[in-house]
């Protein structure tokens, strides 16, 4: 599907960053939300942070970066989709390369996380990505898609819930970038994944870019085939960047249609 059929998305991730004092910095981005009205914009925040944004932002979609696979029980100091829902998140971040490699969550893992979050009423957004070694010895894309496969729960019905953010982990916070062409193989091979497990409906859903996103390249990445979005850590976190990228977002929807 070209993505003159979708509107783009552009999701921050704060990971572990921000205080109650960067509410208004939260509020600066919901304003670009608010001007560019041709991109959904949403963030991926702290716990602490989502009532207290969800409570204040009108455009934005606040969402969390991980949740439990059970919906409540004997879990210290863990936080279920339900928990996430009631206060006033409406999609969950999963599989975030940084919470497969710091805090050994494997995909049979992150499938139960979906599975929980979607049945929460909640949208997922899945993350996917190869190491450096994978890309080196050829395996980018098979290991990638694996991974999709092996995230993704079984009898998905809720096709509209899901998001995929490529993110290679080698790209991630460093400043490096797979080059266009290997974006666009990497989200036609992901595409083409979704389309022989989930059949037609696999077209409607938004294959996201991550990794060293910034106000300077997002009008490239867009232009990618299959670049349906943009997930950003680190520039996601000064609005001024962050409400550039959306902008960007904004551009290449009006040249799309
Ligand atoms: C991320 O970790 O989700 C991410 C996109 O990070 P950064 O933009 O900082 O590379």
């Amino acid at each position: 599907m070209s993505k003159t059929a979708k509107r783009p998305y552009v999701v921050g991730n704060w990971k572990m960053h921000g205080l109650l004092s960067s509410l208004p910095a939260i509020l600066d981005i919901d304003r670009a939300a608010a001007c560019y009205i041709g991109v959904d914009v949403a963030l991926a925040l702290p716990f602490t942070l989502i009532n207290p944004a969800a409570i204040t932002v009108e455009h934005t979609a606040i969402g969390g970066q991980n949740c439990h696979a059970a919906h409540e029980g004997a879990f210290t100091g863990d936080i279920s989709g339900r928990m996430l829902a009631d206060c006033g998140a409406h999609f969950v971040l999963l599989g975030h390369s940084e919470r497969r490699l710091g805090c050994g969550e494997d995909s049979a893992t992150v499938r139960a996380k979906m599975q929980a979050t979607l049945d929460d009423g909640l949208s997922a957004i899945l993350c996917v990505g190869e190491s450096t070694e994978q890309r080196a010895a050829g395996l980018a894309e098979t290991s990638v898609q694996e991974q999709l496969l092996a995230s993704l729960p079984d009898g998905l019905t809720s096709i509209g819930s899901i998001t995929i953010a490529y993110e290679p982990i080698w790209a991630i916070g460093t400043g490096r970038i797979p080059q266009p062409a290997e974006i666009a193989a990497m989200h036609g091979a992901l595409r083409q994944t979704l389309r022989d497990r989930l059949g037609p409906q696999a077209a409607a859903i938004r294959l996201l870019y991550g990794g060293s996103v910034n106000d300077d390249n997002a009008e490239a990445l867009l232009a990618i085939p299959d670049v349906d979005g943009l997930l950003v850590g680190n520039a996601s976190l000064d609005p001024r960047r962050f409400r550039a990228v959306v902008r960007a977002a904004q551009q290449a929807s009006l040249q799309a249609s």
